[in-house]
């Protein structure tokens, strides 16, 4: 996966944007409550996949082309969030990963992911023409015999394999 520094800050970014409207956010009494979330001006927010200095792999929610991101029931306007994944919808966190090689695990009570290998690859099927994004639910079925890995999307398609359809690598 191929990162790119935010440079304010010791996050970094990666994969696309996908919109979202809302997110589970701790209160100030400790539980959790789902909470609307747009741009201020009111457009879906965005959130991407994102690593902090650590390696630790949570979301970072802005609104649309880094415009301000707004919570309307805490009347807050600020740049940026950085939340765990599973502030997020499952539908949601499950597009974000396809395009990472990762493992997840719980550190206080919130799902993070870390990557596995920084270098970016993609997996085909020994027995099949398609290469995938090693996050898609397709390349975990491939068995391991038949695995063939790729550092390159280039690479994939010189050895005649075009993209999965569904993970678009
Ligand atoms: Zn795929």
């Amino acid at each position: 996966m191929i990162w790119k520094s935010l440079g304010h800050s010791d996050l970094s970014v990666g994969g696309k944007p996908v919109l979202i409207r809302s997110l589970l956010l701790c209160t100030e009494l400790g539980d959790f409550h789902r909470y609307r979330v747009c741009s201020e001006a009111g457009k879906p927010a965005w959130a991407r996949l994102a690593k902090d200095g650590s390696g630790k792999i949570g979301a970072l929610v802005t609104g649309p082309y880094s415009e301000m991101l707004k919570i309307p029931s805490r009347k807050e306007i600020q740049p940026h969030l950085f939340v765990p994944l599973d502030s997020l919808s499952k539908r949601v966190q499950k597009k974000l990963l396809i395009p990472l090689n990762y493992e997840l695990y719980e550190e206080e009570n919130t799902l993070v992911a870390r990557e596995i290998a920084d270098e970016p690859y993609y997996l085909a099927s020994r027995t099949s023409s398609v290469f995938h994004y090693p996050g898609c639910k397709r390349a975990h079925e491939v068995i391991s015999g038949n695995r063939i890995y790729f550092k390159t999307r280039n690479e994939a398609l010189e050895n005649g394999y075009r993209p999965h359809k569904i993970c678009n690598p």
